[in-house]
């Protein structure tokens, strides 16, 4: 595809974002041309058809508030199958893992986590989410583990008030052909400069100069999507430098979850979607979902400081830790009917360098910060930007439209303004 050197506007990342905005920006017929640092289109929403006959989604995998999600309809138009059978944490916990008992006593502790959790958000202060576990509650482990699921990171490191702000109809379904599926295909036949890593945008003149390694182009508005973390790490130098948005990517940094793949044999043996924790006293544990989607695998997920340190040792770290917890609950034959297949590294790749974004406690308006243009002409967008569906790839999908809303809205007004 040949793309033009001045697009009226470019766009930084072919994840969600950034190719919800492209799309509605060429539907306005205005020219666009999204530069994306990676081979491929999607960001953390990736799906491998490579390594096993089944999809596999590395990154997002649930369309979340399924029933309100924009993507739900998006991927029916496409014809892409939805499975709106529920997900494993909506499901009984195997008994090995935690006895029925046990299950009703941790539902009933988190639900009063969540209620207290309800009750500061409408406090003067924002505070650590951490300070709302019940001292001395046998459940406060596990909580705090599923926040690092939910969240990347432990309650200490998440505010009150962006927890509460998050939206979520807790109806959860997915595509059996993969998120990432999804995304790529709304991305093909776009204008999209693949290995083209952003490295300065220059908006000290007329019109924006985009600086990649292997050239550059000139636009009149520029939205960036790329990660919070990847703002603030500065890898993308702005002329003049916008030092309050890289404080603000800050304060929403990335946390961390990773995914671990393993064969499974005899999944028959489990309903499917079968859920079980590793542990049920700690925060450092994986949760893991036996026959997922009816398949003979095991998906685990790890988040917070516990998959950060892992992803350093890779796959064999990963399994290690997985067959020691898994081998705890089921005993040591059935470590014989699991092999590896793959891990994630989120953390590590650099143009992500973590899986979704927590506001930092304190810190939850500087979502707003970070949306905001400067000069009305540098756009942002991407998950971290939304108020109330960040860390999902629909959150993100929405900002992008909405980025490329306000710029069509500037350009009309600048055309009726000359
Ligand atoms: C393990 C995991 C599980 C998840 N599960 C779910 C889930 O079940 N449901 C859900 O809704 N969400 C989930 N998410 C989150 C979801 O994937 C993200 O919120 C969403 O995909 C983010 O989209 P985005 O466009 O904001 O950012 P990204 O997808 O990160 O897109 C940004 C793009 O910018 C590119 N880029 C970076 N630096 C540069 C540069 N210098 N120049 C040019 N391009 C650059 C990147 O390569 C990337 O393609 C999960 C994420 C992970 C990692």
């Amino acid at each position: 595809m040949n793309l033009p050197s001045d697009p009226d506007v470019v766009v930084v990342g072919a994840g969600a974002a950034g190719v919800a905005a492209t799309r509605r920006l060429m539907e306005a017929g205005r020219s666009v041309v999204v530069l994306e640092a990676r081979g491929r289109v999607g960001g953390r929403a990736f799906t491998d058809i490579a390594t096993t006959p089944y999809p596999l989604d590395l990154g997002c995998e649930w369309l979340h508030s399924a029933d309100r999600n924009p993507l739900s309809e998006v991927a029916y138009r496409l014809g892409l199958t939805i499975d709106r059978s529920p997900p494993p944490w909506d499901r009984p916990t195997l008994r090995a893992s935690m006895n029925k008992s046990g299950q009703r006593e941790f539902y009933k502790a988190i639900d009063r986590f969540y209620a207290r959790v309800d009750a500061a958000a409408r406090a003067p202060l924002d505070r650590k989410a951490s300070e709302l576990l019940e001292p001395g509650c046998r459940w406060n482990g596990l909580i705090d583990a599923v926040s690092t699921y939910i969240n990347g990171v432990e309650l200490d490191r998440v505010s009150v008030f962006d927890g509460d702000n998050y939206e979520d109809t807790e109806t959860d379904w997915r595509i059996v052909e993969g998120y990432g599926t999804l995304i790529v295909r709304l991305g093909a036949k776009l204008p999209i400069r693949l290995n083209a890593p952003v490295e300065r945008i220059d908006h000290s003149g007329k019109r924006i100069e985009v600086v990649t390694s292997g050239g550059s182009l000139s636009a009149g508005a520029v939205i960036v999507t790329v990660p919070t973390d990847v703002i603030a790490s500065g890898a993308i130098r702005f002329i003049p430098d916008l030092p309050r948005k890289r404080e603000a990517a800050a304060h929403l940094p990335l946390g961390v979850a990773d995914k671990v793949f393993f064969a499974l044999d005899g999944a028959d043996e489990f309903e499917p979607d079968t859920n079980l924790y590793g542990a049920t006293d700690r925060a450092a544990t994986g949760n893991y979902y036996l026959r997922i989607s009816g398949r003979p695998m095991l998906e685990t997920f790890f988040g917070g400081g516990l998959a950060r340190e892992l992803e350093k040792g890779g796959l064999p770290a990963f399994t290690d830790f997985a067959l020691t917890e898994l081998t705890g609950v089921m005993g040591s034959a059935f470590r014989t009917r699991l092999r590896p297949i793959l891990a994630t590294a989120w953390a590590a790749d650099a143009y992500a360098l973590g899986s979704y974004s927590h506001a930092l406690p304190g810190h939850a308006d500087e979502r707003a910060v970070l949306a905001a243009p400067i000069d009305d002409r540098i756009f942002f967008a991407g998950e971290a930007c939304s108020r109330r569906q960040f860390s999902t790839a629909h959150g993100a999908y929405r900002s992008g439209n909405k980025a490329a809303n306000a710029v069509l809205k500037r350009v009309r007004s600048a055309a009726g303004a000359s």
